[in-house]
């Protein structure tokens, strides 16, 4: 049996879109790049906006190969408490940022729904704007996750490819690919606003693993066209676990991505966050990608205990302070937005306007 859906066939022509991610393309990066930077400008204008991820719990029951927080390493568990939460939150708000991630590994005793709801709930009393990346849910708890403040999720696939998905999921609740898949369509159901998608860059044929996104986006955007789609590119950083990616993407292939995204999805929010280097999200910035990360800290507890030995998920890449990140992005005439989501996003959800 196809392990893959119906809805991730070709259902329409795709031969530009393989073109510009193609390193022998007829398209050079040059012409791609302005192509994409008048689009940027002509959608969104010369803004960026601007979140951080908070790690509420790093204890997870998943054995993802790449992944510094899989239930093998030896890596210190912990999860915040709502006192603590709050704490975070607070030194989160003294850089300026209202607008935040939440994230949390597999499904585990120590962080499970109620978990993640009540914390949703706390962060959305003093953030602008609260978003969430954690394990798979149900219709009827994405409901709930929405009533208590949750306006979007994160879910990446990791891979389209479901031999190499096999491989790398070694146990637990995520090693289940088609329930992953699945994941964003019933966050839309239940009322969840906006949905951002991905693949781990690295672990797969990088071509065919963007083909696939770019399929799962267009479906997405048929079938729920209320809903706020966005894309990210997250490479493969150095972790506890020390998994080395097999089919490494270089800057070049990146920026194509990026690039054809913008071009065949113009509407869609692109993100980059801190794995990548200060040199290339600032190329980045104003020519494609609309969305990015800040002061990131990705241990639990790492905005209060910024002196913490923890390595956290992944190693960040560009480490610059909220300050030094804003003034880079204003030296290249573009806005640092903390706080833009009302207008596009404050309307009904999907499921609300179909009633
Ligand atoms: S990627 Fe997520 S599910 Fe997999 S081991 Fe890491 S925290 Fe757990």
């Amino acid at each position: 049996m196809n392990p893959l859906p119906e809805w991730l066939s070709a259902g329409h022509d795709e031969t530009r879109f393989r073109a510009m991610l193609s390193p022998d393309s007829p398209y050079t990066l040059e012409q791609l790049a302005g192509e994409s930077k008048a689009i940027t400008l002509r959608r969104f204008g010369r803004t960026m906006s601007l979140y951080a991820p908070l790690y509420l719990s790093n204890h997870c029951s998943s054995g993802c190969a790449y992944c510094g927080f899989a239930s093998d390493r030896k890596t210190p568990r912990r999860r915040l408490e709502q006192e603590e939460i709050r704490k975070e939150l607070g030194a989160m708000k003294r850089l300026g940022i209202s607008d935040v991630l939440l994230l949390t590994g597999e499904r585990t005793k120590a962080a499970d729904f109620d978990y993640l709801r009540t914390s949703v709930a706390t962060a959305a009393a003093d953030m602008q704007r609260v978003t969430v990346e954690a394990f798979p849910m149900s219709v009827s708890e994405y409901r709930e996750l929405a009533e208590a403040g949750c306006t979007g999720i994160t879910i990446y696939q990791e891979t389209y490819d479901p031999l190499r998905y096999a491989e790398l999921h070694r146990w637990g609740p995520k090693k289940d690919f088609r329930e992953r898949l699945e994941t964003p369509s019933r966050a839309l159901e239940g009322g969840i606003k906006t949905v951002g998608l991905g693949v781990l860059l690295g672990l797969a044929d990088p071509q065919e693993d963007a083909l696939m996104l770019y399929r799962h986006l267009r479906y997405l955007g048929k079938t729920y066209w209320r809903a706020g789609l966005s894309v990210s590119f997250p490479r493969i950083r150095p972790q506890t676990g020390s998994y080395e990616p097999p089919f490494p993407v270089s800057d070049h292939l990146l920026a194509r991505m990026i690039f054809a995204f913008r071009i065949a999805l113009p509407d869609v929010e692109l993100v980059l966050s801190t794995r990548e280097s200060p040199a290339f999200r600032d190329g980045m910035a104003g020519i494609g990608v609309t969305r990015m990360s800040i002061a990131s800290r990705t241990t639990v507890g790492g905005y209060h205990d910024a002196e913490s030995s923890d390595r956290g998920q992944f190693d960040v890449f560009d480490d610059r302070t909220a300050e030094a990140f804003c003034n880079a992005l204003r030296d290249k005439n573009i806005e640092p937005v903390f706080k833009n989501w009302e207008h596009a996003y404050n309307g009904p959800s999907h499921m609300e306007a179909e009633k």
